[in-house]
């Protein structure tokens, strides 16, 4: 059994995925062909945004945001402790200092409270200046984005959306990266939408950032080719990626989130009453990047994830650190005491197999597989 299963995926929609290469490779236009405007076009129209970019995958698409926007020394900007090192990794590339924000324990997102909180922390230190708040779409799960929108006006700050793990998530009629003032996602193979390698995208509706994107991306490109007006990236898509993604994006589109959506309800149903399964808000869409359960104990957690390996099912601890111990984060100085929800959640997440190719047979084996531990404890 496969953690998440991409060669099954690729089974089911060869013919299509060979001949979308194939087409690439007969045309010869490997950087920036037809099939790259077309799927931003497609891209954009799903999340219902104006423009969509495309770029050389997710970690670069946050950075790219952040360039826009000028962010650099002396900003504060405030990201979730329980999240991928990327979310924080792009702030401190810039230069900008990350502040992070402990998260709710049933949601895994970024707690507003809380975020609040650190924002008058910041003001009243008065050394830096509060600028963006990175809200991560976790597991899937869109963030709070009403109280995040409220305390965003409140203090005149902008909402970066990493939507890296939300795709395809939404909240009432709002699609997932599409719920900041900019939005990110990443096509890395095992996202909700991923392709055979790397690739990422951004979200805007405004006109004036869409093009400062264009030009970041190609090295901060002027209106002709080789004049450069401002220092930027080299971060493309990949017209081979972008084709193998129109043909993914509509399997993504046509069945794959509703029978993921499936799945997750099948796993809940048989694990609720053993297990902490996870809490989807009140009209809110999970893109199911993971199906992630809690455990009571780090011991029990551990131990779950060795029985499930003697049965041949993979797991995974995502994440088993939290932002504020990275080493890299060393010099920040965060105080351990005030993230205890995620400390906490590093020491009892598992995350079970997760994808739309997984057959229901194989949910009721690791759903009773796990029944069978919680049983025997
Ligand atoms: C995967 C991920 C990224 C980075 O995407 P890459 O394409 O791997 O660079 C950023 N943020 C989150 C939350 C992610 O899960």
């Amino acid at each position: 059994m496969e953690f998440r299963d991409l060669k099954k995926q690729y089974l089911v929609l060869k013919e299509e995925i060979d001949n979308a290469i194939l087409e690439v490779t007969s045309e010869g236009n490997y950087i920036m062909g037809s099939q790259v405007k077309e799927f931003e076009e497609e891209l954009a129209e799903y999340v219902g945004k104006r423009y969509c970019i495309s770029c050389a995958n997710g970690t670069d698409a946050l950075q790219l945001a952040l360039m826009t926007w000028e962010i650099g020394a002396g900003d504060a900007v405030f990201v979730p402790d329980f999240t991928f090192f990327s979310s924080g990794e792009v702030v401190a590339i810039q230069g900008a200092v990350p502040i992070f924000v402990d998260v709710d324990c049933n949601t895994f997102n970024m707690d507003p409270d809380k975020l609040e909180k650190k924002i008058l922390e910041v003001i009243h230190e008065g050394i830096l200046i509060p600028k963006v708040i990175v809200a991560v779409d976790l597991f899937g799960c869109p963030a709070d984005y009403k109280k995040i929108k409220q305390i965003a006006y409140r203090y005149n700050l902008l909402i970066l959306e990493d939507g890296a793990q939300g795709f395809g998530g939404s909240i009432g009629n709002k699609k997932a990266c599409g719920l900041g003032d900019i939005g990110t996602t990443s096509f890395f193979p095992a996202k909700p939408l991923g392709c055979y390698g790397d690739g990422g995208a951004i979200f805007t509706n405004e006109t004036d950032i869409a093009e400062l994107l264009c030009s970041y991306r190609i090295h901060g490109k002027g209106k002709e080719k080789y004049d450069n007006i401002r220092i930027g990236m080299n971060s493309r898509l990949d017209t081979i990626q972008a084709a193998i993604l129109k043909v993914k994006l509509n399997a993504f589109r046509n069945n794959e989130l509703t029978i993921v959506n499936q799945v997750a309800d099948d796993y809940s149903r048989r694990l609720r009453e053993y297990v902490k399964v996870p809490d989807i808000p009140e009209g809110f869409v999970s893109s199911w990047a993971q199906y992630t359960i809690k455990l009571t104990s780090l011991k029990e957690r551990d131990a779950l994830k060795v029985f499930l390996m003697q049965k041949k099912i993979p797991s995974m601890v995502y994440y088993p650190k939290p932002m504020h111990r990275q080493k890299a984060f060393e010099k920040y100085q965060y105080k351990d005491e005030e993230y205890n929800i995620t400390n906490e959640l590093v020491n009892v997440v598992l995350s079970l197999p997760m994808h739309p190719y997984l057959e229901p047979q194989d949910v009721e084996f690791i759903s009773n597989c796990v029944i069978e531990f919680c049983n025997g404890k």
